[in-house]
């Protein structure tokens, strides 16, 4: 066979060469050890929870090693792109600091254009650059077209791919599939020149020169040291409309663009023969390989499975609406990703998480679980260590987009948020109290009239009137004035006034001689002014909320007792 003349019959518009293209996209100067990877992402949809995952990675390998992080759309299958998709990750993204330094960028006019030496990075638009390779594969025989007619492609495609998964034998159609396979391999240039007149449509296949008895060692960075089979299957590089397959399309590029580190999601793994097979054809350099775990969540049954699409806490938007801060859900990724991060964390409770020296050694090589709990420990630290005004304005702005009411509240008077949200803040054990901003109207509603409301009732087992009197007689002793210790001791005197024990320690030696304790007597006042048994510091929640406004909650407790 001739196989240039096949190369020209097949891509007679294609004029550039290898050698062009290597020349186009010289090797880049960097200093050693340093890391160029990418996030490849399609434009389907929003983010992932597992998509944050691998690109957490290449963005933290990349830039604690002075290399190049950048991002490539992989927009090959048109059918499933959605419209905007691209540019609402690159948005996203962000917002939890996946941040790149070259590829597709967000432009000043919102939409999407290139930055960098080696674009352009959306693959849709790299058309010429495949084929230059594919007819180089053609010339040196490695490749070649596999026909078919409009009719059958069209009946390919229309074919529904769940029912014929479903009804498929699939040894019988390996079997069909290899004997088509050889039987291509066979075609001769009149048969080429046949069908090129007839305008039929073609496949470009690799000729597969693996044996799949025969394994090949490999090592991912992550996963260790591996033994798959040698690729043995002549799959396709070109789809019948010019545009590669994803296999293709990854060899070429990330030969090109300079990446030294593939990451991607473990899925891609079993495809890993195929892309050992193309880069020794194509005579590129190995890049570096790692494959991230999935992201598993425990089923209802305590079944561990992948976290879906479909899942809550999926999609990466969602975090934003539940009031969780991308600082902390960036954290908690820090923690899925290395086992060691929360010592670290620990040790440096002041630092930024990127400056935590992430080593692809630690990751874990089986999926992560994905667990709200743990989450939600590790947001409540992240709010906890914030200012007052910190959490004031995250918590405003937060409410301003999903609770307009709170929202309205917490602007009407920034001072009076701020001190309330300064309650047990600042020192070296912090109050936990939310784990997600969303948490604060339940936590500090009560501190506005339009959103207080008694929760609770008193426990049956008091007596109503001794309720009555020490709300009465709180009332009567209150000095705004007074510090903390005058304010428990007048406290304090109304216990002993009632029967109740005004020193906790009497009480534990003998509490049959008292009708309860001035933990009880507290619980009446608290109960008035705010409405629950729990709630911050009593003395400071009244200082911040000034006499009239505790006397008009107590009065209206009196009323209706
Ligand atoms: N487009 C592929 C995906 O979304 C990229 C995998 C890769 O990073 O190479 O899974």
């Amino acid at each position: 066979m001739d196989y240039n003349r096949l190369a020209d019959l097949l891509f007679p518009n294609i004029t550039t060469t290898p050698e062009d293209m290597e020349a186009r996209y010289p090797r880049r100067e960097l200093k050693e050890g340093a890391v160029v990877t990418r996030f490849a992402p399609s434009p389907t949809g929003f983010v992932h929870f597992g998509g944050l995952f691998p690109s957490t990675v290449g963005e933290r390998m990349a830039h604690l090693s002075d290399g190049v992080f950048f991002l490539r759309i992989e927009d090959t299958d048109a059918k499933r792109e959605v419209p905007g998709a691209a540019e609402g990750l690159i948005k996203t993204l962000a917002r939890y600091g996946v941040n790149f330094d070259e590829g597709a960028i967000l432009g000043e006019d919102g939409k999407i254009c290139d930055k960098g030496a080696y674009g352009p990075y959306k693959q849709s638009q790299r058309k010429e650059i495949y084929q230059t390779f594919a007819k180089a594969l053609v010339k040196e025989g490695k490749a070649y077209p596999a026909f078919t007619t409009e009719e059958e492609l069209d009946r390919l495609n229309s074919i529904n791919k769940k029912e014929e998964i479903k009804n498929t034998n699939w040894e019988e159609e390996a079997e069909a599939k290899r004997a088509e396979m050889l039987e291509g391999r066979k075609i001769t240039l009149e048969e080429v020149e046949a069908h090129l007149k007839e305008n039929h449509p073609f496949v470009l296949r690799i000729l597969a020169d693996g044996d799949g008895e025969r394994k090949i060692k490999v090592t991912d960075l992550v996963k260790g040291t591996l033994e798959l089979p040698e690729n043995d299957e002549d799959f396709v590089l070109l789809k019948s409309d010019g545009i590669p397959t994803y296999h293709f399309a990854h060899a070429v590029d990330d030969h090109l663009m300079g990446t030294t580190h593939v990451i991607r999601g473990e899925e891609w793994l079993p495809s890993l023969p195929k892309h050992l097979q193309l880069f020794r054809y194509l005579g590129f350099k190995l890049p570096k390989f790692m494959h991230i775990s999935q992201i598993m969540k425990l089923d209802e049954n305590g079944n561990k499975k992948k976290l879906s699409k479909r899942d809550m806490g999926a999609n990466m938007d969602d975090y934003t609406g539940m009031g969780y801060t991308p600082e902390a859900v960036c954290e908690y990724v820090m923690t899925l990703l290395n086992s060691n991060y929360e010592e670290w964390h620990m040790q440096n409770p002041d630092k930024h998480y990127k400056e935590f020296p992430f080593s692809a050694k630690k990751m874990s090589v089986s999926g992560c679980l994905f667990d709200y709990d743990k989450l939600n420990d590790v947001s409540k630290n992240v709010l906890s260590r914030m200012s007052a005004e910190d959490i004031t304005a995250k918590v405003t702005e937060w409410a301003k987009e999903f609770d307009e009411e709170f929202g309205k509240l917490l602007e009407r008077d920034k001072d009076y948020a701020t001190k309330i949200f300064a309650i047990g803040r600042g020192g070296k054990k912090p109050r936990k109290d939310l784990a997600t901003l969303a948490d604060a109207k339940g936590y500090m509603g009560f501190f506005y009239d339009e959103l207080y409301k008694v929760e609770e009732e008193y426990p049956d087992s008091f007596d109503k009137t001794d309720i009555k009197k020490t709300l009465s007689d709180f009332m009567e002793t209150y000095d705004e004035g007074d510090d903390m210790n005058t304010w428990f001791e007048k406290v304090k005197a109304i216990a002993d006034g009632l029967g109740y024990a005004s020193d906790m320690k009497a009480y534990k030696a003998d509490p049959e001689s008292f009708k309860g304790n001035v933990a009880d007597i507290s619980m009446f006042i608290r109960l008035a002014v705010t409405g629950k048994t729990n709630a911050p510091d009593l003395y400071t929640v009244m200082q911040i909320m000034g006499k009239d406004r505790v006397f008009d909650r107590i009065n209206k407790m009196l009323a209706v007792l």
